[in-house]
């Protein structure tokens, strides 16, 4: 179902199905940094209904010497308004555990799969979420980070495909087109379960996990 497997393994048939398609939409190539690519996104019109409704694009922040990407589902009310990723209730609590994990949110790049706001937050679509692939894929290339990790279920299927389980894919690290990425809950699902609900320590127990294969890479 998904691609987990060990570094220099081939990927399943199914699972080189899932990377061919996601494939299909190219890089958006031509931008020489993460600067000028988040200049290119905030001109972005792909997807006319996220275009009219959003306030400010929000290509995501990566700090120059960052070596673990972040990616989460789309910006919501706050991040729209500021242009910054994870600045409400989500991103408090992924501070706090990116630094209960060793990590400092000046050293980790973060951005998400959906550059703009879905109206009320909705789930993105998978229309809009191909529209808006060859960004992140660029950025990922920019960025060549050392580790991902991917926050809730949208995120985990950009890089595994439709219909993976968050529970089956975070028993070990995974390798998504020869990099190391770790998928767990997103935050505001751990804010929906609770201090004592199993997505926080799922959490936790996840960037830890991030953090030791910064720390080994
Ligand atoms: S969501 Fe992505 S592809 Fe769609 S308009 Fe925004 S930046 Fe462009």
């Amino acid at each position: 179902m998904t691609a987990r497997r060990g570094p220099g393994q081939a990927p399943p048939p199914e699972a080189q199905g899932a990377q061919e398609a996601q494939g299909a939409q190219p890089a958006q190539d031509g931008h020489p940094s993460w600067e000028a690519l988040a200049e290119a996104v905030a001109g972005c019109t792909r997807c006319p209904e996220l275009a009219a409704a959003r306030t400010r694009v929000v290509p995501g922040r990566r700090p120059p010497s960052a070596r673990l990407l972040v990616v989460g589902e789309a910006p919501g009310a706050q991040e729209d308004a500021s242009g910054e990723p994870f600045v409400g209730r989500s991103g408090q609590l992924l501070d706090e555990v990116l630094a209960g994990a060793g990590l400092d949110r000046a050293q980790v790049a973060v951005t998400n799969t959906l550059k703009c706001r879905p109206p009320a937050n909705r789930k993105p679509r998978r229309a809009e979420t191909e529209r808006c692939r060859g960004w992140l894929r660029t950025q990922i290339a920019l960025l060549d980070p050392a580790v991902i990790v991917t926050l809730g279920g949208s995120a985990a299927e950009w890089f595994f495909g439709p219909g993976v389980r968050l529970g089956a894919l975070r028993a070990e690290p995974l390798t998504w087109e020869g990099r190391r990425v770790v998928a767990t809950y997103h935050p505001s699902a751990a804010i929906r379960w609770g201090p004592a609900g199993a997505p926080l320590a799922a959490l936790r127990e996840d960037l830890r996990t991030a953090a030791a294969l910064v720390a080994a890479a």
